[in-house]
């Protein structure tokens, strides 16, 4: 059997790997020079430092099946201490907590006994009582339309602790703007809060993406440099078609690009099929590598891992992850390495090292029902065009959906699963 898949971001790369494991012929198309997944990284030179863009956390708890996939890959993770400071766009800061947990205790110390204000003990409660919350609620009972605002109204959650404090922190787990967080169905963007706060370090992978992603694509034909194009059928077989012209038959198609760029199957596909895929939202946003340090807070005791800054009027927002605390390879480089998302359009940034745009699905009152169609189509063991990517599996698209939906897909097309045994604790 012969499987094309079109995508090489972590999707497309785990069903891949689990399709070649498992004996089937696969061939591997994507549009960036290098594999999707760490076609961004950034490889300073001189020396042996490197940037992941973007760079991803996971928790223990949340990314249960990511993390088995890399302990059969043997691919080390190590746990980062995670701080954040809050800043207005000046650089005035208002909020800085160095590290947010000590080993597994969650302990918001902050920077400077000036920071010990009324607003911010405030906050303090208001997390506390949040913890507290998402803890004792059974959110799976939740209607989709129930957004996080209705969460807000309903649970009393203070305003200012909101708008100033957790909508930005979700801004880093949903890299989307204010107004799509507020309308996010509750249940799934808290479930992901709630794994994020549970009482274990966040971890990344010891030796960046690459580690993963070259394993994953180890001995796989990878067609790259060049979009898909066009999908057809001669046959019983599909033919699959990219800009350059290189070509590949296959009986079955995994797609591992965002639903908004499915329209290369308009041939193979019903139009209602197409149609569900295009009424799901994306949003896009820009990343900065950079070493400019007017995007920090003024004071260098404040800089964090997460360093959030808006205006006071809360319609701009930006985080800033300074890069040097959480990426070994850049330990013993003095000058300080930041990665900005989505910089207020009139500020110039200096000694900018890469810019990278990047888009992400956004969760709407839509979403749930592709996500039904999506689900039953995986259980149609007669399709030969598949659909897989973060955004195509219930929750906030991060990279555990991914790869979640990739086994989906990698199971309806007689894949084994290597970690689906008890030693991998799923
Ligand atoms: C700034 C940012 C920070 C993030 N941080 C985290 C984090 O900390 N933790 C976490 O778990 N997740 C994080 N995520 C989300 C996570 O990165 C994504 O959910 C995940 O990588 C999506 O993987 P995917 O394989 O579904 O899709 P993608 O990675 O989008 O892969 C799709 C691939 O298809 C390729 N492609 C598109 N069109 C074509 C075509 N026509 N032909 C061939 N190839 C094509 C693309 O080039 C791409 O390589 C973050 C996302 C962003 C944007």
């Amino acid at each position: 059997m012969d499987i094309a898949v079109i995508g090489s971001g972590i999707a497309g790369l785990v069903t891949a790997h689990l399709c070649q494991k498992s004996g089937i012929n696969v061939t591997i198309f994507e549009k960036e020079e290098k594999r999707g997944i760490d076609a961004h990284r950034l490889d300073l030179d001189p020396g042996p430092g490197f940037i992941d863009v973007p760079l991803r956390v996971m928790s223990p708890e949340g990314w249960k099946t990511v993390l088995a996939v890399a302990k059969s890959l043997d691919v080390p993770t190590f746990a980062v201490g995670i701080g954040l400071s809050f800043s207005w766009n000046d650089g005035e800061t208002w909020l800085s907590i160095p590290q947010v947990m000590w080993h597994d205790w969650v302990l918001p110390i902050p920077s400077s006994f000036r920071y010990i204000t009324k607003q911010n003990l405030s906050y303090l409660m208001s997390f506390r009582k949040l913890a507290k919350i998402l803890k004792s609620i059974n959110m799976s009972t939740w209607q989709d339309s129930y957004t996080l605002t209705d969460f807000f109204n309903d649970y009393r959650i203070n305003r200012h602790f909101t708008d100033r404090v957790l909508i930005p922190v979700l801004q880093t787990v949903t890299t989307c703007e204010r107004r799509f967080i507020s309308n996010y169905p509750a249940k799934f963007i808290l479930e992901s809060l709630a794994n994020i706060m549970a009482r274990e370090q966040m971890v990344r992978f010891a030796q960046g993406t690459q580690d993963l992603a070259s394993k994953l694509a180890s001995g796989l034909k990878l067609i790259s440099g060049s979009p898909v194009v066009d999908v057809s059928k001669v046959g019983d077989r599909f033919v699959i078609r990219n800009a350059r012209g290189d070509t590949a038959t296959a009986d079955h198609v995994v797609t591992a690009v965002q639903a908004n760029h499915l329209n290369v199957l308009n041939q193979v596909i019903e139009h209602q099929e197409l149609n569900m895929l295009n009424s799901l939202s994306f949003d896009r946003g820009e990343i900065i590598c950079h070493q400019d340090t007017r995007l920090m807070p003024k004071d260098r005791r404040d800089w964090c891992v997460l360093n959030y800054r808006m205006n006071k009027e809360l319609s701009e927002d930006s985080f800033t992850v300074w890069v040097n605390p959480i990426e070994p390879s850049l330990k013993s480089t003095e000058d300080p390495i930041f990665q900005t998302w989505n910089p207020t359009p009139n500020l110039q940034i200096d000694r900018v090292l890469s810019r990278t745009i990047l888009e992400r699905s956004v969760v709407t009152k839509a979403s749930a029902p592709a996500w039904l169609a999506l689900n039953n189509m995986a259980s149609d063991g007669n399709r030969r065009v598949h659909y897989c990517g973060s955004w195509s599996y219930p929750g906030v698209p991060l990279l555990e959906s991914a790869v979640r939906s990739a086994v989906r897909v990698a199971k309806l097309v007689g894949a084994k699963i290597p970690w689906e045994n008890p030693a991998y604790g799923l």
